[in-house]
Order: C-alpha cells, then structure tokens, then sequence
C-alpha cells in the first residue's frame, strides 16, 4: 500500500538534497508509472511534470524505441568494461553519434555515468593536458557562485551554492567569480553593460591568481539550478574573448541545456561560443539509463592523443552498453523526429509567450527564459524588487500549490521554474500555465501581495 511504501521510505530511504529530519516526520510522494508528460503517484494522481523530471526527460515518458534498445542491449550484452582495450558497440556507436550532433571542432568523448563525474573527469582532463604541454602550475579553475556542476567533492567545490560549501571541505584551486543575474544584482544598470561587466571578473580573477596558474573557467550557459540565469547577450562573446586571449580553456557545462533545451543541440549555440570542452548527461538518454560524459574539443584531444603514458582516469561503467544504447536511440529519435527544430519554431516560443503573461501578475517581478525553460522570480514589491517573505517561503508555497493543482515545477530561491518535455502541444502548455497561474493567484492571496 502506499502508506506501507511510505513507511520502508521514511524509515530507511536518505533522499538527496532533502531536509532528513523533516523527511523522516512528513515522508514523501511514491511516484508509481509515467506516460507522456505526466507522472502518476500510487494513488492514482496525474500530475503534468513541467521539471521533465529532473530536466532530463525531455521526450517524455512514452518513447518505447528507447525502452525496447536498452532491452535487447541487456539481452545480447548486458555488460562489459572499456579497459583492456576492449569496446563494446553501442559504446562505439554513440561516440560517433555524439560527435555528429557536437559543433565543429569536436571529435573525442569520455563517458562517465553522471554530470557530477563528469566534471571531475574535466578536471583531470584539463591537469593532464597542461602537463603534457609542460605547464603543469596551471590547476586553478575559475567558477561561479550559484552555479551547479554537481555532487562529487569536486564537481561540487566547482559548484557555488553557498549552503553546500558550508556542509564540507572543498578542494583549494577553484576559485568563483559573480553569475550574471541583472534582475537580482544589476540594479538600474543596463543589461548588456551588466553583462560586459560580470564576466570581466574573469579578467581581474585571473589577474589576481596569475595566468601562468589558471587552467580553466567552467559555467552553464544558462545557469539551471541556481534559478534559470539567462546571462545578457554581451556576456558570453565577452568571456570567449577573455579565455582566448588569456589561454584559459574554457568549459560549457552542458547537463542542463544540452539536447535541445534552449533551442539548439548545446547551449553554447544558442548563446554563441565556442567552449574546449562539454560537460553533458540528463537528456542524452532522455533520463532512461545514467549517462554522462565530456566531449573533448581538438584542442585538447589532440595534446592528450599525443601524450606518452596512460591517462589515469576511467569508471567501471564508463561506456556501459545498455546506457549507451539509450543515448544511441535518444539521439535517433531527436534527429529523425526533428524535434529541436520543430520545438524551436513552435513550441518553446509558445512557451516563452504564455509565461510572458505573468510580467503583469502582482507577484511576479521578472520572467525569463530561452527555449524550453523558464523560470518566475516572485517580489512582494515589483518597483523595489523586494521579497515577498524570508527563506523563499512564498516560492514554496507557490509550489506546493501548483503540485497540487497538478503541476510540477521546482521553487529555486525565490524563482519558480519549469522545464517540460520537449514533446508538449500547446494544449499542454495551456495546461501547464493555467495550473501555474492559479498557483500564483493563490500565493498572492496568501502572502497578501497587491
Ligand atoms: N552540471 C549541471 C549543470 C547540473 O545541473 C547537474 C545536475 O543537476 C550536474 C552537473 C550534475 O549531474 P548529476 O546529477 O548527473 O551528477
């Protein structure tokens, strides 16, 4: 019964990223089948899913090629390692896939299970590669603050959430730099001046630990977990121009945005640069099996295919033939179905419209977005930006109500965001925005915001 699976859950389950103590008195939603773009709890309840989970299931729930090529991959070979110089040929297949979807100018991947790992294996590709060219001084990394890159001690010392560094100790050669979040840090200033400014932080960082130090500056094109931060368009050519004059390689962490999300196959498309390396996971399986990997530029791989000696770097289940038989038809279905060009033109713009309507709702202060994601910064004052209560209590409400009224969304900060599949009709979206909008009529009322 539910109440009995609640129970084991309670009693037993540590959720990530999850108050325990919390957890352990109240317990948790069993979420029993999904199809389509909804999931369903184990009593019965539809609820849209405008997260795509946890921004990976971007072809929803329903896509059986997918789901009958992990099967057969199980049946014929469910495992093999990619050590002793042995492959496998999913493995081999979705290489060569992932370098047809990649820009120019990248033909090497690395897989590793997850996001996290896999920006731990940049960091060890970077090191490698600086030593191999005899500049082995160069192992700082340059981040930002309320970036998410993941979990693993590195990938979360590269990270900038300030709750999670006050929970360990991080490595000591990542350094953070501000995101470009002009609604909440550029005051009356002009959104491109902002945007110029926020990455010449870059410049004086590396001025700071010295260039002949620093390595390389990893970011999310459009910063996901920390509150969907679509930077200003100055932004990103300006960072590009900094790593390329100051030789700093320059890292796009692709979990989020690639694979369509903001409109192109990578976020660094859309946004217009040319990163060295990529980090991606999430959607490249559309969430049916863990992948993740980097896609390593020429400029890197040819110094690391040219190295004497074994790169000392590598995962049980790197390359695991059943998930690489997922990403192998995720990819098939996304380019034979044109789904990102045919989200491009209609869907997301339609998104991105309807959710304009909520610059007008008392409680919504800002409304941004790209593509197939979006989020709503709640202000208890539109003129002075200013909360609407402490501890983003009203952006917790706000979703409570929606998951209520049949809506997932996740409350970041004091944003609302929504990232639904790529698979949705504008019926769908009409959906999604009603439950939203009465969601947000509901916190106005509670928080008494006029
Ligand atoms: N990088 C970004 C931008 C992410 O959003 C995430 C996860 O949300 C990660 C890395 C970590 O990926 P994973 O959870 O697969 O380890």
């Amino acid at each position: 019964t539910t109440a009995q699976l609640q129970q084991f859950d309670r009693a037993h389950h540590l959720h990530p990223f999850t108050d325990f103590k919390q957890y352990q008195k109240q317990g948790g939603r069993i979420v029993s089948r999904a199809e389509h773009i909804y999931i369903y709890d184990h009593d019965g309840q539809q609820i849209l899913d405008g997260m795509s989970g946890l921004w990976c299931c971007n072809l929803g729930y329903s896509q059986q090629r997918i789901v009958e090529a992990v099967n057969s991959q199980l049946q014929q070979l469910p495992y093999y390692n990619n050590f002793f110089n042995c492959s496998n040929q999913p493995a081999a297949e979705m290489a060569k896939a992932l370098v047809d979807i990649s820009p120019d100018g990248f033909n090497h991947v690395f897989f590793t299970n997850s996001g996290s790992e896999a920006n731990d294996t940049n960091i060890r590709l970077v090191h490698r590669y600086y030593d191999l060219l005899e500049q082995p001084q160069k192992k700082l990394i340059i981040s930002r603050h309320n970036g998410y890159h993941g979990s693993t001690i590195a990938a979360a010392s590269l990270g900038g959430m300030s709750f999670m560094h006050e929970q360990f100790r991080g490595i000591d050669y990542v350094h953070h730099i501000d995101q470009p979040h002009w609604y909440a840090e550029g005051g009356d200033s002009d959104r491109n001046e902002f945007g110029l400014q926020v990455a010449r932080q870059l410049e004086k960082k590396i001025d700071e630990l010295g260039e002949e130090n620093v390595a390389a500056f990893i970011a999310e094109p459009i910063q996901g977990a920390g509150g969907v931060i679509v930077p200003p368009e100055t932004y990103w050519p300006e960072i590009q121009r900094i790593c390329d004059e100051r030789d700093i390689l320059l890292i796009s962490d692709e979990v989020i945005c690639g694979f369509g999300r903001t409109g192109a196959w990578f976020g660094c498309e859309t946004f217009n640069f040319k990163p060295d390396l990529i980090t991606f996971a999430k959607a490249v399986t559309n969430g049916y099996q863990p992948l993740g990997g980097v896609m390593v530029g020429d400029k890197v791989a040819s110094v690391l295919l040219g190295g004497d000696g074994e790169f000392g770097h590598g995962l049980t289940y790197s390359g695991h033939p059943a998930s690489c038989a997922a990403g192998i038809a995720t990819l098939a279905i996304m380019k034979e179905q044109r789904i990102i060009e045919r989200t491009a033109s209609d869907i997301a713009p339609y998104l991105q419209q309807q959710l304009r309507q909520f610059e007008d709702h008392p409680c919504v202060g800002e409304v941004r977005g790209s593509g197939m994601v979006a989020a709503l910064e709640l202000v208890g004052d539109k003129h002075s930006r200013a909360k609407i209560a402490d501890n983003s209590a009203a952006a917790t409400f706000c979703r409570d109500q929606a998951i209520a009224n049949g809506l997932m969304v996740r409350a970041v900060g004091d944003a609302m965001v929504t990232a639904p599949p790529m698979v949705c009709d504008r019926g769908e979206i009409d959906l999604l925005v009603d439950r939203l909008g009465r969601a947000l009529d509901a916190t106005a009322k509670e928080f008494a915001v006029k």
